[in-house]
Order: structure tokens, then sequence, then C-alpha cells
């Protein structure tokens, strides 16, 4: 991903840091009080939790993770090719909220079982900050405004009975009118003239985020199902090497279970270097 920088590896998934998001943890190293920063780091393991849930999930299902980016936007998981198959996505798609819902869980039965009251202060504030944070990430994260996991969830569901351009359509234009109802609560927000003008302008942008990836991602099912409208060819061509990686047409070959095929590889090599350290240590597997 563009701006991004690789921070290490966990369970053998390459993690990667956007620069941003760098930035903005230098920031709360500004700040004298501890709050801030423990809740920034709290944040980000609770999103990087959700990703390595996405990426263990998509892994045990046969398919092949690219990297986890954490950015100021949240996180993302790179599958080399994510299969147009119902079940993979529903499984791939809820395991990121499920692993919040699940954190969040887990940090109640802290609360009410241990010994909190004789905690240091910050240890009780990183507690309370892992349950706010997991339940509204999980929570946040269902909301069926594709692309996000409950937009993926219900696009799963409705390919079921439908085609699989049919259903990011529906799903995308779920999504659109989400993110028109976040955009109007988040601009009410914003001339209400109260203190919540910023968590407004936030939503406002959130929106615009979603409204625009929904649209980009049908437009790569589009392209991949060739009845892309001139303007989206021409926008997937300009769009070039800064893009996100648009999995390859030939890449479809290889569903579930198969590794890189040779076009995707071509294609992830083109905007992220050479893989071969990282494909000849694959070879052993005998793939
Ligand atoms: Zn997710």
């Amino acid at each position: 991903v563009f701006g991004s920088l690789e921070i290490g590896s966990l369970f053998g998934v390459r993690v990667r840091v956007h620069l941003l998001l760098l930035a903005m943890g230098g920031l709360f190293l500004l700040d004298p009080g501890l709050g801030g920063l423990l809740g920034f780091g709290v944040l980000c393991l609770a999103v990087f939790l959700h990703e390595l849930g996405h990426a263990l999930t998509a892994r045990r299902l046969g398919l092949e993770v690219v990297d986890i980016t954490l950015g100021p936007l949240g996180g993302m998981t790179r599958m080399s090719v994510m299969p147009e198959s119902s079940r993979i996505e529903a499984w791939v798609a809820s395991a990121g909220p499920l692993t919040n819902l699940a954190l969040a869980a887990l940090c109640a039965v802290a609360a009410l079982t241990l010994p909190v009251a004789a905690w240091p202060p910050w240890a009780t504030l990183a507690l309370a900050q892992g349950l706010t944070f997991n339940l509204v990430l999980g929570l946040f994260n269902l909301v069926p405004a594709f692309p996000t996991d409950g937009g993926r969830l219900l696009r799963a569901w409705l390919a079921r009975r439908r085609d699989w351009l049919r259903a990011t359509e529906i799903a995308v234009r779920v999504g659109a009118w989400c993110a028109l109802l976040a955009a109007s609560a988040g601009f009410a927000l914003v001339f209400s003239g109260t203190a919540l003008a910023p968590q407004g302008l936030a939503l406002v942008l959130v929106a615009a985020f979603v409204w625009w990836t929904g649209k980009q991602e049908l437009a790569q099912v589009r392209l991949r199902h060739g009845v892309a409208s001139p303007f989206e060819v021409l926008a997937a061509v300009l769009r070039g090497p800064l893009g996100s990686a648009p999995p390859a047409p030939a890449a479809r070959e290889a569903e579930a279970g198969a590794g890189l095929s040779r076009d995707a590889i071509e294609d992830l090599e083109r905007h992220r270097g050479s893989l071969s350290s990282w494909r000849s240590r694959r070879e052993p597997d005998g793939e």
C-alpha cells in the first residue's frame, strides 16, 4: 500500500503500518497525559486483532494472505485472490467483527471477576478502553455499508440466490444509502453549533470513504465480469499502481484452496516489487 512501512510479521502474515498512522502516534507521544497514548495503542491493537481474525480465517480456508496494513482509517487485509464464493466471503468477513466482540466479552468478564479496584489506574483504564473500542469496532463493522464486513456479509447472503455481480450491485446500493444517511447525520452535527461538530465531520469523511470504496469495488467486479463501462475501464487504467491491486481476470481460475496464480503474482509484482524471495520461501511446501 502506498506510503506504508513493513514492520514485521506475525504467524507468517506480514504487517505494514501507514506513515499517517505513525504520525498520529507521534502526536500522542507529545501529549503529556497518558490517556490519549494508551487509548491510541489499545485502539490500534483492537484494529490489528480484527484484521488478524480476517487473515487467519482466510488462510485456514486456503487463501493466500498478502499482508495486513494498519492505516489512519482502519485496517486492511489483502488476499491475493478472493474467490466469488458466498461461503468463503461469509467466513472471512465475519471473523473480524467476531474477534472484536469476543475480546469485548473477555474484557467484560475480566472486569467482573478480577480485582480491578486494586489495579493501577492505567490498567483499569486500558481494560475499559479495550471493552469500549472492541464493542464499537465489532458493531460498527457489522453495519451493512458495503465494503464494510457487514456489507460483505450482506453480499454473501444475496449471492446465494443471485449472480455475484448482481449481489455486489445491490450490496453497494445499500451501502450508498447507509453512507448518505451517515453523511446527513454528520452534516447535521457539523451545523448544529454544538461541541460534536468534529465528530460530525469525521462521520461525513467516513461516509464519503465508504461510498467511494464501494463504487471502486463494484467497478472491479464489473471489470472482472467484462461488463465495465468505458469510464470504469479508463479509471482502472489511470488508477494504475497507486490503487489497490485489482484481482487479475485469470486469477479467478485459482479457486479456494489454490495458491497464487501466475497472473496474480505478476499483477502483485507490478504493484509491490519482486515477490521472488517470498515465493522461494513457499517452495518447500510442495505447492
Ligand atoms: Zn473487517
